[in-house]
Order: structure tokens, then sequence, then C-alpha cells
């Protein structure tokens, strides 16, 4: 049978079957801890070993992305390939789809991998976005200065996340600098977005066209990296409303099987842009895990797998905080670990760490997750779990 043949005619893929994840970071580790929970078998593949998935899954390929024969192997050896990082090259998600289904296919990949595909896509289906242009030459980007005024953000189209590859200008003669630092790279330039808040909609659609999602979540970040994640987030019913049906439409006109997060821009004014998707369980979501009937990485598997997607059910207001690297004392050339057992004192505290070696400034060590009455509880109760990592607050 033809591997068209196979999708058409679909089977669900059940508990015993194996997973392949392109990639091997923290997402991979809690994807594979909620697909073994069910009774399958993950292989991850990366050009790295010892890594938060391999730790975790049953096999570990180490091998490059652009090594396709490779990945071929890899994809012939499980019964569905889904990824957990989205900067696979193209050719990559093609060479995995001739052996096995793909899940998100490789388009959603290749679409949501670049700022400027993205956003184009989203700018001509409908989706509100703040004004952007294509920047490749000193002349583009003055164009661009003179149409969206300043400030302004100059991102790589490729590559990025955490706000790395941006610089945000705020004068016309910055332009030459800006675009000097950036190097030689396809660009994007984006209107500055004086928002109020940032939030996110985590949606899971099965192969049925099913679809579900976790409500809006708030996201306070801090030097562009996510820092606490609040759920649900305090807002109208109009905009909770809008942000959802934004965030389905968005799934279905990628098609996505899988997990996709809607990145959000709020303004002063209650208008919602979109920032960015991801198209995988996201930072954001974490706080699923411990807090919902069912998290993010199971509906992954789930809707990957062909099995009824589960409920999305909050089961308390919940918030997140990521551990960066920062908390470690090494960082600080210090001996010593962050405080677990201080961090834990609130048995409504979870921790997570991610098995990661070594510690580095901004790096994603590990997250907190506290559940409480309410959503602004929880967020001052996991503030202060992770104060106390490094002794902040003892007498
Ligand atoms: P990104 O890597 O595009 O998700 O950007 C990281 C963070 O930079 C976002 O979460 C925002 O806090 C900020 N940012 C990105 N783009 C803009 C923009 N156009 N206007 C204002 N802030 C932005």
């Amino acid at each position: 049978m033809t591997r068209s043949n196979r999708d058409t005619i679909f089977q669900p893929i059940l508990p015993g079957s194996v997973i392949g994840v392109l990639g091997s970071g923290q997402l991979g580790r809690m994807f594979a801890i909620a697909a073994r929970r069910m009774g399958y078998r993950v292989h991850t593949f990366s050009p790295e070993t010892d890594t938060p998935t391999g730790q975790v899954a049953d096999v570990e390929i180490k091998a490059h992305y652009d090594d396709l024969i490779a990945v071929r192997g890899f994809a012939s050896d499980v019964d569905v390939v889904t990824f957990e990082f989205e900067n696979v090259p193209a050719a990559t998600a093609q060479a995995a789809a001739e052996c096995a289904p793909v899940r998100p296919s490789g388009s959603v990949l290749h679409i949501t991998q670049n700022r400027l595909r993205e956003k184009a896509f989203l700018r001509d289906h409908g989706f509100p976005v703040t004004p952007f242009k294509a920047v490749s030459s000193l002349e583009d980007l003055e164009a661009g200065l003179n149409e969206f005024g300043c400030p302004a953000v100059l991102k790589t189209a490729g590559f990025g996340y955490d706000g790395k590859g941006q610089t945000k200008i705020t004068s016309a003669d910055q332009a030459e600098a800006a675009l000097a630092s950036a190097g030689r790279q396809e660009m994007i330039l984006e209107a500055w977005v004086d928002f109020a808040l940032e939030l996110s909609v985590i949606g899971a659609r099965g192969i049925d066209g099913s679809f579900t999602q976790w409500g809006v979540i708030r996201n306070d970040h801090h030097n562009h990296i996510l820092d606490v994640s609040i759920a649900p987030a305090d807002l109208s019913r109009g905009i909770t409303q809008e942000a959802i049906a934004i965030a389905r439409a968005a799934l279905e006109q990628l098609d996505v099987v899988g997990v996709l997060c809607v990145e959000f821009f709020l303004t002063a004014g209650g208008k919602l842009l979109i920032n960015e998707l991801a198209p995988r369980p996201h930072n954001s979501g974490h706080l699923t895990f411990d807090a919902c009937v069912t998290s993010q990485f199971e509906q992954q598997l789930r809707a990957v797998c062909g099995l009824p997607l589960g409920s999305t059910e909050l089961l308390r207001p919940a918030a997140m905080a990521n551990l960066l690297g920062d908390l470690w004392p090494s960082v600080r050339g210090e001996a010593g670990e962050p405080d677990w057992a201080a961090a834990l004192t609130s048995p409504n505290v979870k921790l997570h760490l991610y098995g990661k070696l070594t510690p580095k400034p901004g790096r994603k060590m590990g997250h907190l997750t506290a559940m409480a009455e309410s959503a602004g509880e929880a967020a001052a109760l996991v503030r202060k779990a992770r104060e106390a990592l490094s002794g902040a607050g003892k007498p």
C-alpha cells in the first residue's frame, strides 16, 4: 500500500505504536512523558545526545536534519512523525513524509518557520497582524520606517524566537546600523505595537477537524523571553471569544493536525493582533500539564494519532514561571544549586526540570506551576516560589 493510500484509509495509531519526534528539547520531553504514560514508544531525532527528550525517549537518534538518509531511516521505524522544533528544513519534513505520516504537515512548518511567510499568510487570509514589510536593502528599510514611523522592529525572517534576531529602531538614523548588525539575511520590518497585554490561545485539531482550546492565557515577558503565564487571563467575554475564534480559524485555515499556539498582542484600545504562530505545544501551555484534564502534550499525541481529543477543562486557576539558567549559582561563578525544597514549601507548587546539563543565562532549564483559588493568587504564589529558589525573602 502506498503512503497516500495509508493516509486516506485512516486507522487510529494505538497505544504500543511508535511516535517519532523531530527535535529533542523540553517540549519533546513533556510530549514523550505524556506518550509513554499512554503506552506509546517514542523515538527522537536531533543533532545532539543526552537531550531533554532523549533522556525520556525509548530511542535517541543523533544526526543532522539535512542527513536525509538518516531522516528516512528514523521515519521508517515509527508510525507517525511529529515535531517539537519548527526550524526543521522543509526537505527534512518531506523526506520523513515519504516513510510515515507527518503531523502537522510539512506545509504548516514551512509557513510558520519564516516570519515573512507567516505574516503574509495571515494577512492574505484576513487575520489581524501589525503592518510589516520585507527588507532586503537599506532603501527598503528606510521606506518602511517612513511608512510605519518609529519605533519599529527589524527581525530576521527565519530562526527567530525569544526576541533573538530582533532590533528595535527608535529613530531613522539607526537604520544603517540595525541592518548591518543583522548581516546578509532575509529581514522583516514590523510596525511597533504599543500593547497593553500579551496573550496566547493554544488550539488542538484532530484529523476529523475536531477542535479544542485551553482558553486565553496571559503572558508576561522579561527581556523578550516568556517569564510568567497565567490562566485564565482576566479579560472581557468579547475579547476572550474573539481570540478563541481567531485561533480556531488559524488552525482550520492551515489545516493543522496537532497543536498550534497563536500569540497575540492586545492593544490598549482592545484590538487583537497576531504576533506569531507556533505549530506545536507552547511554553505558555506548560501549566496545562498540572492544571487541566488533558495537557497540550497529551492532546498533541491524541491529535497526531487520530484519537478523540481530551477535555481541556482547567481544574484550578494556575500560573507558570520559567526557570532560566540565570537562577543557577554556577552561572554567577558561585557554588551550589537553587534551593528546590524552599520553592516547594507550598503543596500547590509543582516543579518541572528539563534535564539540561549546563545552565546558561536565558536558557530555559525548567518551570514551576502553581494552582490557587484565583489566577492572581496563583501568579503571586509561583513568583514567590521562584524567588525562594535563590534565597530571596529569607529572614
Ligand atoms: P517574538 O520573538 O517575535 O515573539 O518577539 C518577542 C517579544 O518581543 C514579544 O513577545 C514582544 O514582547 C516583543 N515584540 C515583538 N514584536 C513586537 C512589535 N512589533 N511591537 C512591539 N513589541 C514586539
